[in-house]
């Protein structure tokens, strides 16, 4: 199917969802996750309408970009070492993998204005996944004043895979709870206004708790989807 095609469908299922929920679909910005596929299946995203576009490695990244550029807005959601952060700082526009102060500093560090951070919560405490431990997100927040060049905008999460809709319903909860207490700390630094999470299997789930950003992939750009 053409990126078109599955983007109306999605778009189809965003808003029949918020209609459910009682939100609004303008709310809600999908990221193309272009990590799999090529830069000609990128650039038709682009035709088709879509503006935000994510990448999870800093070579896929400098690829697409390279022929994207200013066209997109672009997100990094994969793990980031600290040794890359210099090879995306000037030009990525959201970093969605933040989760240690080492990361912090080095961005602090390297980039030469604001950076919009998510910072990313491993909720379901799986060991293969990146992430704060939700005990720990509050504290670290409170670090991140030495950083001046951090804004946290979000709060980031992958959920469990699995088939069970309640245990990622569950997950997708706790970030929703996370943020607001985040959001209580009042950090003029951290408004943690948004939600990174939601991927093609969960997106629907994602957005009935609260999502403002979807990382699709798979569904949208998926070159046999
Ligand atoms: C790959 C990836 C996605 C997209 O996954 P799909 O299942 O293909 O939609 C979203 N978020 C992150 C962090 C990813 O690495």
């Amino acid at each position: 199917m053409s990126v078109k095609q599955n983007l109306e469908n999605i778009r189809g299922k965003i808003k029949s969802t918020c209609e459910k929920v009682n939100r609004n679909e303008s709310d809600i910005t999908i990221i193309a996750v272009t990590k799999y596929v090529s830069n000609d299946r990128a650039k038709e995203a682009i035709s088709a309408g879509v503006t935000h576009l994510g990448e999870n490695r800093d070579e896929g990244f400098r690829e697409k970009w390279a022929t994207i550029q200013e066209a997109a807005t672009w997100h990094f959601i994969g793990t980031l070492q600290t040794r890359k952060v210099k090879n995306i700082i000037n030009e990525i526009d959201y970093i969605h993998s933040l989760d240690r102060l080492s990361l912090a500093k080095e961005i602090n560090n390297r980039a030469n204005s604001e950076v919009k951070c998510f910072v990313q919560v491993n909720v379901s405490q799986e060991d293969s996944k990146h992430g704060l431990n939700p005990n720990d997100v509050l504290t670290f927040m409170k670090d991140l004043h030495s950083y001046p060049n951090i804004k946290v905008v979000g709060l980031m999460t992958m959920a469990p895979f699995t088939d069970d809709e309640a245990i990622i319903r569950e997950c997708f909860r706790s970030l929703k709870k996370l943020q607001l207490d985040v959001q209580a700390l009042n950090l003029t630094y951290a408004p943690c206004t948004e939600l990174s999470m939601g991927m093609s299997n969960d997106y629907t789930i994602a957005i009935e708790e609260g999502a403002t950003f979807i990382r699709i992939g798979s569904a949208l750009v998926g070159e046999d989807s």
